[in-house]
């Protein structure tokens, strides 16, 4: 079945009591038994859910993948596949990953005994240089946050055959439509569903999807121990926003590419990141690995004060944290989402102080470049 198809039907079944089209909001936080022992394959709210049910199978068939599970929010996801491993084992993660994901990792999981280190994944020397006999896991954004560097996921694949290693992908920028991690032998797909999955900016949620049985079994397990489930109203709103899923991708996309290549034109800007641009290093691997190169643009103007005074200046843009929703948002990752980030990492990984980053929405793309040709006048 193809995504379009898949997207609307997959983990969607007619309500049995009534024929409903759309998976009802189970608002229910237990189930009864007919006889003592006999129930009907659910039993407690936090365990299980028949709203989480549809939501999971869905996403899972998005993803190629065989098992889906869902949590309250992106971070929550992270936690999860954390709780996989133990005190000693050693974690390679992407050294320009999500903020969130390197405090959690840095502020509280460290402190249980788990070993990390920051390197940047795109170089796949440095991920070979970084394996130890305690790596478990490596974890990777592809692109990433703000910079749009790229990952060669088959290439990591390759590195840890027959090793005893986890891979983890976080897919968020790409969502399912443009890019499928199992499909080139990755063990586990994160997402925030905040973003383009769900799309539409009312929702904080999180998922994960593998194929792997035992990896499967132990996310349910901790799904229900740590117990970060999402209501069954926010899956009815996120299984309500996949039935769009590609419709939407496919704008941000057309959108993105189109500005993106009009605003290498531009005199004030002195660099774009897109990684649909023949000018990005990582253009041909872009191809080879997702099908589109979503709607996460980063420029850079002269300096900090230009980066501020052109957010201040855009109409249709809105400054605000987060991306992957139906409108269009700007963010300065120095002043914003990146602040946090120590000075030396940030001139490693290339953030500089006149970065800024546009999530391109699926408004009309002409009004678009419009905002931003009238807020680069300002400068
Ligand atoms: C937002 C985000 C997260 C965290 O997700 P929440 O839903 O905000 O908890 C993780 N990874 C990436 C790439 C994100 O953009």
């Amino acid at each position: 079945m193809k995504f379009s198809t898949k997207q609307i039907h997959a983990g969607q079944h007619p309500d049995p009591s009534t024929g409903a089209v759309i998976t009802p909001v189970y608002l229910t936080s237990t189930y009864a038994n007919e006889y003592l022992g006999e129930s009907k394959g659910y039993d407690y709210g936090r365990t299980i859910n028949p709203t989480r049910v549809a939501l999971e199978q869905n996403l899972a068939a998005l993803e190629n993948g065989k098992y889906g599970f869902c949590f309250s929010s992106g971070m929550a996801a992270v936690q999860t596949v954390i709780s996989l491993f133990k005190p000693g084992d050693h974690i390679i993660c992407s050294d320009n990953v999500y903020g969130g994901t390197i405090r959690l990792f840095e502020q509280i999981i460290k402190n249980y005994g788990l070993e990390f280190s920051y390197i940047d994944t795109s170089d796949i020397n440095e991920i070979k240089k970084a394996i130890k006999d305690n790596t478990k896991l490596i974890y990777i954004e592809t692109p990433t946050n703000p910079m749009l560097k790229i990952t060669d996921l088959s290439a990591v694949k390759n590195l840890v055959k027959g090793k005893e290693i986890i891979t983890c992908v976080d897919n968020t920028f790409m969502s399912p439509y443009f890019q499928n991690p199992l499909d080139f032998g990755i063990d586990i797909v994160l997402h925030s569903s905040t973003k383009y999955i769900n799309g539409h900016s009312d929702v904080i949620g999180g998922c994960l999807i593998t194929s792997d049985d035992k990896i499967a079994e132990r996310f349910k397990f901790l799904q229900n121990s740590i117990g970060a489930v999402p209501s069954p109203f926010d899956c009815w709103l996120i299984l309500r926003s996949t039935k769009t899923l590609a419709q939407r991708m496919k704008d941000h996309n057309e959108n993105a590419i189109d500005i993106a290549e009009r605003l290498t034109k531009e005199k004030k800007i002195e660099k774009v990141y897109y990684p649909g641009l023949k000018t990005h290093p990582q253009y041909e691997l872009s191809k080879k690995q997702m099908r589109g190169f979503g709607g996460i643009i980063s420029i850079e103007l002269s300096s900090i004060e230009a980066g501020k005074r052109f957010c201040n200046a855009l109409k249709i843009f809105q400054i605000a944290e987060s991306l992957g929703g139906v409108e269009s948002l700007v963010c300065h990752p120095v002043s914003m989402t990146h602040g946090a980030v120590p000075m030396d990492i940030r001139q490693k990984i290339g953030l500089t102080d006149g970065l800024v980053r546009l999530s391109v929405g699926i408004e009309d793309k002409e009004d678009l470049m419009e905002d931003i040709e009238n807020a680069l006048a300002d400068l």
